[in-house]
């Protein structure tokens, strides 16, 4: 099999795909003032999708992520699920949410083939989550996680964006949350985009102060495979849980990028923070073109830089990240 490979001998088993731009939430750091919904009509088409991940399937691709976005916001959301469950070499679905509505359709996601969900929750206070959302919601996604359970996922990843004025002082809650539950709750660091530069000096706090609680508490650093993903991972032996920590700021988090992005809209985002998206979507117009588009592929792996340069308040033309999916 081809398998893509760039100059620097990563290779890349692991693809977000955002299926929407759109959102329904007001998250603090990401849309505040929500979204238009003028780009949904030109997201990718049930059929566009089935071959891009084909392509990519046949490149080595395992695992796909589904994000957005919200990507539930798409109606065809379990047929983009079942339509990518089938395609060959695809062993993963996994797809990350906000949780809108998760309690009454955890079941169907599931039964369209999603392996994996990832939810954000960033505060567990009713009315913090509330203020970072703009939605009172919280025991809404609380109770898609419990039903999740009972309908048998064997776990779950809660992402949580770290945030001076709203949550840094809430770990314990936190902590007491996943003492009894298999949760891998983990810490984002905020990461400054176009869009968020004041509130990111507000609020951005490295993920070492989190770090240093937990070491002074007994948890003990987990150590994981290189291709495990960008969260260090914390355990302590009385919780049922674990903490990830995600730090975009530390020099070598771009060391083993095995992360690739295509947008809602065909693009090929070499890196959350680069500077343009390469465009696949006149490729994905019949099954015939299939060769063309691996190479084209094959060819632009080969444009990725070795790291961003977020440290340097490069933010590429990363507007928010709803665009291409966190
Ligand atoms: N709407 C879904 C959700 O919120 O889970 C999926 C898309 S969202 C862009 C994916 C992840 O990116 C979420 O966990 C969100 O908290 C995170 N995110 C968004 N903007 C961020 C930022 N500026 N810094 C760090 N994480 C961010
Ligand atoms: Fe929407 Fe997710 Fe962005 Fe929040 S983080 S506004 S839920 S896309």
């Amino acid at each position: 099999m081809l398998r893509l490979q760039d100059n620097l001998g990563r290779t890349f088993p692991y693809l977000r795909l955002s299926i929407t731009d759109l959102c329904n939430f007001r998250c603090n750091y990401c849309l505040p003032d929500g979204c238009e919904e003028h780009h949904h009509k030109q997201s990718l088409t049930v059929d566009e999708i089935r071959r891009l991940i084909s392509a990519f399937a046949r490149l080595g691709v395992e695992k796909v992520r589904i994000t957005g976005g919200e990507p539930t916001l798409r109606h065809e959301f379990n047929d983009i699920v079942s339509t990518i469950k089938q395609i060959p070499g695809i062993q993963t679905v996994a797809m990350t949410t906000n949780g809108y509505r998760m309690d009454e359709r955890i079941e169907s996601w599931l039964k369209a083939g999603v392996d994996a969900i990832n939810v954000s929750i960033d505060s567990l206070d009713a009315r913090g989550f509330q203020t970072i959302t703009g939605h009172d919601r919280l025991q809404e996604v609380l109770n898609g996680i419990k039903r999740g359970f009972q309908l048998g996922m064997p776990g779950f990843k809660v992402n949580a964006v770290l945030m001076r004025g709203h949550n840094a002082d809430q770990l314990p809650d936190f902590l007491n949350w996943i003492k009894d539950q298999p949760i891998t709750l983990r810490f984002i660091e905020l990461m400054q985009t176009g869009d968020n530069q004041d509130f990111f000096n507000q609020q951005h706090l490295a993920g070492n102060t989190v770090r240093e609680q937990l070491l002074n508490s007994g948890w003990v650093r987990v150590v994981r495979h290189k291709s495990a993903g960008p969260a260090q991972e914390y355990y302590h032996p009385d919780y049922r849980g674990r903490i990830g920590l995600i730090t975009p700021y530390s020099p070598d988090f771009c060391d083993d990028c095995n992360r690739l992005r295509v947008s809602s809209l065909g693009k090929l985002q070499l890196c959350l923070f680069g500077d343009q998206g390469y465009d696949l979507r006149d490729l994905l117009q019949s099954d015939q073109q299939q060769p063309e588009l691996i190479n084209r592929i094959r060819n632009f792996i080969q444009l990725k830089q070795d790291k961003h340069f977020l440290e340097d308040g490069f933010t590429g033309g990363t507007a928010t990240l709803a665009q291409i999916g966190g």
